[in-house]
C-alpha cells in the first residue's frame, strides 16, 4: 500500500503515520518527493487496512503498490532517483562515467589509469579487487591489496571508487575501502548478498545476472531498497541469449523500459554487454542516445597485456576518442556528461 499524504501535511502527520503503519506489522519506508511525502507500507495484507490507513489525519489517500517490486517502483516514487557519491552522480539529467580496469593488477596499472580516465572526463575509477572467474586456475583478483590500490588511486585523482564485492563476509572490508559496492551478475539473486549490501553507508550498483528478467532485477534491487540503502544504480551489462557472436547480447531497451517502471538510476556496461572492444564506442553512444543515466567501461594501459577482459577494454586514446564524441552526442540529445567539478585538484 502507499500511504499518500496531503501536501500540507506535517513532520508529525507523517511520523505519526509511520507508526501506525508499523503498528499494522508492515514495513514504513518514507520516501520525500517535490510534491509531496508518500509512506510505503510494505508487508502482508490485512483486513481493513486500507480503510484505517485512510482515516489518519493529514493522509490523501491509500492506493495499493500494483507493481511486485515496491520501494523501487515509479509508483510509489515519480521522480528519479539520483545517486550521488563523492564524485560521482548518476541520474537525475548527468551521465555519469565510470571507467577502469577490469582487474586491479599493480599500482602503476591503476595509477595510469586513474590518471587517464579523469583527464578524459570519466567521474568514477572502476577496478576489480574481488574477481568472479568462470575458472577456478583464472586471476581472482588482488583482494585487500587490491582495494588498498584503489583508495590510494581515489586519494591521488579525487574520483570516487567502485568496485565488486562477492561474499557478504567481504562486505564490511570492501566498504570501507569502496565509495560504490558493485553486486555482480554473477550474484544478483544472492540474495544474503543483497541484503548485506543494503545495511552499509555505500551507493550499490547492481548488475543484471545474465538470465535474469526485469521483474528479478528489480526484485533484486528491492532487496536492497528494503533494507534502507536508497543509493541503488541498476546496471544492464547484456544478457545471455543464443548468439555467439558477441559474448552477451546488449539490449539497449533496458533503459526506457526500467525508467517507466523505477526511479532507480539505470548504468549500461557496453565492455560485458558486447565483450570485443572495437563494438564498445558506437554501443556507449547508442546507450546515451537510449537514455542511460549512466556508462561504466573497461579501460586499461595496455589491453593486449591485462589479467582480465582485455579483449573488451579500450586504450587510453581510444577512451578518451569515446569521451569527446559522447560529450558532443549527449548535447544533441539534450543531455550532458556529468562534470568533475567536485573532484579535488590532483
Ligand atoms: C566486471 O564488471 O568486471 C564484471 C565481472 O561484471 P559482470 O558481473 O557484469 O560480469
Ligand atoms: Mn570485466
Amino acid at each position: 500500500m502507499i500511504v499518500v499524504m496531503e501536501k500540507s501535511a506535517t513532520e508529525d502527520q507523517i511520523e505519526h503515520m509511520v507508526l501506525r503503519v508499523e503498528d499494522l506489522g508492515l514495513k514504513a519506508h518514507v520516501i520525500r518527493g517535490a510534491e509531496r511525502t508518500v509512506i510505503a507500507a510494505i508487508g502482508d495484507k490485512r483486513e481493513h487496512m486500507k480503510e484505517s490507513l485512510a482515516s489518519g489525519s493529514g493522509v490523501s489517500d491509500v492506493v495499493p503498490i500494483m507493481a511486485p517490486y515496491k520501494v523501487a517502483s515509479r509508483e510509489v516514487k515519480p521522480e528519479p532517483t539520483q545517486v550521488q557519491v563523492g564524485s560521482l552522480a548518476v541520474g537525475g539529467g548527468a551521465i555519469g562515467v565510470i571507467a577502469g580496469p577490469c582487474s586491479v593488477e599493480d599500482e602503476e596499472q591503476i595509477m595510469s589509469t586513474a590518471r587517464a580516465v579523469r583527464a578524459a572526463g570519466a567521474t568514477a575509477l572502476r577496478g576489480g579487487a574481488f574477481k568472479p572467474r568462470t575458472s577456478p586456475y583464472s586471476f581472482q583478483g588482488l583482494k585487500e591489496e587490491g582495494l588498498k590500490l584503489l583508495a590510494a588511486a581515489r586519494e591521488e585523482t579525487g574520483l570516487a571508487v567502485v568496485t565488486e564485492v562477492m561474499s557478504t563476509e567481504d562486505v564490511e572490508m570492501v566498504s570501507n575501502y569502496a565509495d560504490v559496492l558493485q553486486v555482480g551478475a554473477r550474484n544478483m539473486q544472492n540474495y544474503r548478498l543483497l541484503e548485506a549490501v543494503g545495511k552499509v553507508p555505500n551507493a550499490v550498483l547492481l548488475k543484471r545476472g545474465a538470465s535474469a528478467t526485469m521483474d528479478e532485477l528489480l526484485l533484486a534491487a528491492e532487496y536492497i531498497l528494503n533494507e534502507g540503502n536508497p543509493n541503488v544504480m541498476l546496471c544492464e551489462r547484456g544478457i545471455r541469449t543464443f548468439e555467439s557472436h558477441t559474448r552477451f547480447t546488449l539490449p539497449l531497451a533496458t533503459v526506457p523500459y526500467l525508467h517507466n517502471k523505477t526511479h532507480l538510476p539505470v548504468v549500461i556496461d557496453p565492455s560485458h554487454g558486447t565483450g570485443h572492444t572495437s563494438l564498445v564506442p558506437d554501443m556507449t553512444y547508442a546507450a546515451i542516445a537510449a537514455g542511460a543515466d549512466g556508462l561504466i567501461l573497461e579501460v586499461h594501459p595496455d589491453p593486449e597485456k591485462a589479467m582480465s577482459d582485455g579483449y573488451q577494454s579500450l586504450n587510453f586514446s581510444q577512451f578518451e576518442r569515446v569521451m569527446q564524441r559522447s560529450k558532443k552526442l549527449a548535447v544533441a540529445m539534450d543531455r550532458v556528461i556529468a562534470q568533475a567539478s567536485e573532484i579535488a585538484a590532483g
